[in-house]
């Protein structure tokens, strides 16, 4: 592509024709500031952060919507520029409610940095009526304070351009203006798929997950409970970011020592509940392929998609296999197998999960997820409030020595863990299948044309006995979307889909650790955090599901053959068909 060449602050700086000068200054080291801006996704110079001076514009402009010109003259950092960045915050600040003592995100929020950064005081500059607002917390996962929003609409356009959903808008105008529900119902009452993207992206505290960490500090104090932890795979590669690591440190051992530094009786691993899951969903893959079963299957270990599917595609939920989710077999197991094992009353058990994902909290408490007669999980803890319980307990958590997980619910193969990106349970089954159908194992493990970020993949195998097996893998909802459409017209035959809810998979979950966007703009943390699970996957002498002694053992001992009656029972679930509730979006 063509170059042009223009100055900012006096250094002349190439890039490519169509760039915006803020892409200009990116590729120069040239910081300019942004709120609303997101790239490709929310590109609508609203919040007027990252004003510049051009040289013959009568006003300032927008970075991140201007486009460069030959021989543009750009100045980024002039008193002029400053003094309007500065009047900027304040009024944002003015209408805002500056609880940043007690607020979730202070120390983590983009308006407090930039605050900080501009010399703003708490002390509103402009001080005057605000808008009224109620706080939201009629969903299962997350809470809406709008006296914190700064309407980037950061939330809006994930929630539609990125999950295809659109539930949540801009309503009203002016001093009014506030980003709510359509009809001003309560998020609870839309069609919401408690994915949690709206929060991972928000600058602010306006959103944030329900917090359930009291709830375990006060299961952790209780003598009359047992007290088990299980981790899920993409935790280990983002809980780092919340104690200063950097994106993709495998942070595995040390959260295995904060946790029982925290007083969990045992600490698992949801590993085991994900190999556990490839053993019951291959073998009901291949019986759907050997007995002319509903095709293509679905994957449905991502709730944030099986409640999408439920909603938006409810005629597909007979594809979605019958599998529960590696959290809640985990947990159907540990409250009888591994309860049984050890002589413990399942009512005095206690499972905590922590996920990337704020659609655990939804899950939980959804129906035929008790097959003990209590539910399989108790309490779903995103990656976020699990920093927040080590850091309340006074953990220093860069200080700890590697520890390793309790066994034998502790011990995971590379299938298991890669199942927190995207790809990772289509490969993981695949490697598993292979087996079921030919008795030998596959080749390879390795299938990599299902590995990476893209929204949709496609990939054929040949499998000996079957013939040409067609996959896709979609990660994010309006890529789901996309692909179903496709599905159902009869354009795409697939006889095996992975879907998941966030993009990229469960590394980028709305519950992992916030990135600003000034850095999420130019690096892409969905790889990052994967490359810290494809590695642990390479390291792992074993790397089949089949070939973890311990799901062997839970065969052989009590559950017989995958998809028996009992596995039935404890690790398959059932669907219901929702409506969709909603105005905005398409
Ligand atoms: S959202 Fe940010 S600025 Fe507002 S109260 Fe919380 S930390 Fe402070
Ligand atoms: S949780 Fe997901 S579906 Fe619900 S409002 Fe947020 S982005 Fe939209
Ligand atoms: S809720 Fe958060 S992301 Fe949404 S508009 Fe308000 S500040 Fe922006």
């Amino acid at each position: 592509m063509e170059n042009v060449t223009i100055t900012i602050n006096g250094r002349s700086v190439s890039a490519p024709a169509g760039s915006t000068i803020l892409e200009a200054a990116r590729l120069a080291n040239i910081t300019i500031p942004t709120l609303c801006y997101m790239k490709e996704i929310n590109e609508i110079g609203a919040c007027r952060i990252c004003v510049v001076e051009v040289k013959g514009a009568k006003t300032l402009v927008t970075a991140c919507v201007y486009p460069i010109s030959e021989g543009m003259e750009v100045w980024t950092n002039t008193p002029r520029v400053l003094a309007a960045r500065r009047t900027t915050l304040e009024l944002m600040l003015s209408n805002h409610n500056r609880s940043c003592l007690s607020c979730v995100r202070s120390g983590s929020c983009e308006l407090q940095a930039l605050c900080k950064q501009y010399g703003v005081e708490n002390e509103a500059k402009y001080d005057g009526a605000k808008t009224l607002s109620e706080i939201d917390d009629s969903a299962a996962h997350m809470i809406r304070d709008n006296s914190k929003c700064i309407l980037c609409r950061r939330c809006v356009a994930v929630c539609k351009e990125t999950q295809g959903i659109g539930v949540i808008g801009a309503s009203n105008r002016g001093f009014k203006t506030a980003i709510t529900s359509a009809f001003e119902m309560g998020l609870g009452d839309t069609s919401c798929v408690s994915c949690g993207q709206c929060i991972a992206v928000c600058p602010t505290g306006a959103l944030q997950e329900k917090d359930n960490t009291q709830q375990v500090f006060d299961a952790l104090a209780d003598p009359d409970k047992v007290v088990l932890v299980q981790t899920a795979p993409a935790v280990r590669a983002g809980l780092g970011e919340a104690f200063g690591y950097p994106i993709g440190t495998d942070v595995q051992g040390k959260m295995a020592a904060a946790l029982r530094a925290l007083g969990f009786d045992k600490v698992f691993d949801t590993n085991f509940g994900a190999d556990l899951t490839i053993m019951e969903e291959a073998n009901e893959f291949v019986q759907r392929v050997k007995n002319g079963g509903m095709l293509p299957m679905i994957t449905s270990c991502s709730p944030g998609w099986v409640k999408y599917c439920e909603h938006y595609f409810p005629e597909m939920t007979e594809n979605l296999s019958s599998c529960k989710s590696p959290q809640q077999m985990f947990g159907a197991v540990a409250k009888s197998y591994w309860a049984e094992k050890m002589g413990i009353d399942p009512k005095k058990i206690v499972m905590v999960s922590v996920m990337p994902c704020t659609a655990k909290k939804f899950e939980i408490h959804r129906a035929d997820e008790d097959a003990n007669g209590v539910p399989d999980v108790d309490i779903a803890l995103t990656t976020r409030e699990l920093a927040r319980m080590i850091d309340r307990a006074g953990i220093d958590f860069r200080a700890l020595a590697d520890e390793n997980f309790d066994q034998p619910l502790g011990s995971g193969t590379g299938a298991a863990v890669i199942f927190g990106a995207t790809g990772g349970v289509m490969e993981a089954a695949l490697r598993t299948a292979v087996y079921m159908i030919t008795g030998e194992d596959a080749p390879s493990v390795d299938f990599t044309e299902v590995r990476g970020v893209e929204g949709i993949k496609e990939a054929t195998y040949e499998i000996d006995g079957v013939g040409p097996v067609k996959v896709a893998v979609a990660s994010g909802l309006a890529n789901a979307r996309d692909l179903l459409k496709k599905v159902r017209s009869g354009e795409a035959d697939y006889q095996f889909i992975e879907i998941m809810g966030c993009p990229g998979g469960c590394v980028n979950g709305g519950g992992q650790p916030q990135v600003p966007y000034g850095i999420r703009n130019f690096v892409d943390i969905r790889a990052e955090r994967a490359k810290v699970l494809y590695n642990l996957d390479a390291k792992n002498l074993l790397r089949k599901s089949y070939e973890n002694p311990d799901i062997q053992e839970l065969y052989k001992n009590y559950l017989g053959e995958p998809g028996s009656e009992k596995a039935h029972h404890l690790l398959h679930t059932t669907y219901v068909k929702r409506t969709v509730n909603r105005v905005y979006g398409k």
